[in-house]
């Protein structure tokens, strides 16, 4: 039984997600699946390449038009940003202004997997870490 409970350990969704009550954490397969991912997933993603942006559509009057440079800048990935203390190690200077995606896949129902021009292809983008980067362009 004790070795179970480590194996859905291992496969709970991030820290961040699990802010209920513990028996969420050791059984997220029976928590209503809001407890983890406060945001949908959205309705569209455009990759406007002329205007440097990716679209991500919720609904039609919640649409958040991310530039690829930010985009990039806010990689979750480990290589981008130290997993223990959540800290940026990318230098947003070190990313050429042109940047842009070479591929966008899904990954599962949970996020963008975004493949960089130049080979990145680490970074993956949660429903939520998208919403997340449309709520600081909004607020900016
Ligand atoms: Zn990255």
């Amino acid at each position: 039984m004790s070795t179970f409970k480590l194996e859905r350990r291992d496969v709970a969704p991030k820290r961040r997600y699990v802010t209920q009550s513990p028996l969420c954490f050791q059984f997220p397969e029976l928590a209503p699946r809001s407890l983890f991912m406060a945001a949908p997933p959205p309705a569209h993603l455009r990759v406007r390449q002329s205007e440097r942006l990716l679209e991500v559509e919720w609904s039609p009057t919640n649409i958040a038009r991310i530039p690829f440079k930010l985009l990039r800048t806010e990689c979750p990935c480990a290589a981008c940003v130290d997993e223990m203390t959540g800290e940026r190690i990318l230098d947003p200077a070190t990313i050429p202004e042109d940047i842009s995606p070479s591929k966008l896949e899904f990954s599962g129902n949970y996020a963008l997997k975004v493949t960089w021009a130049g080979g990145h292809d680490t970074g993956l983008y949660t429903w939520d870490r998208l919403d997340e980067i449309a709520q600081c362009l909004k607020s900016s």
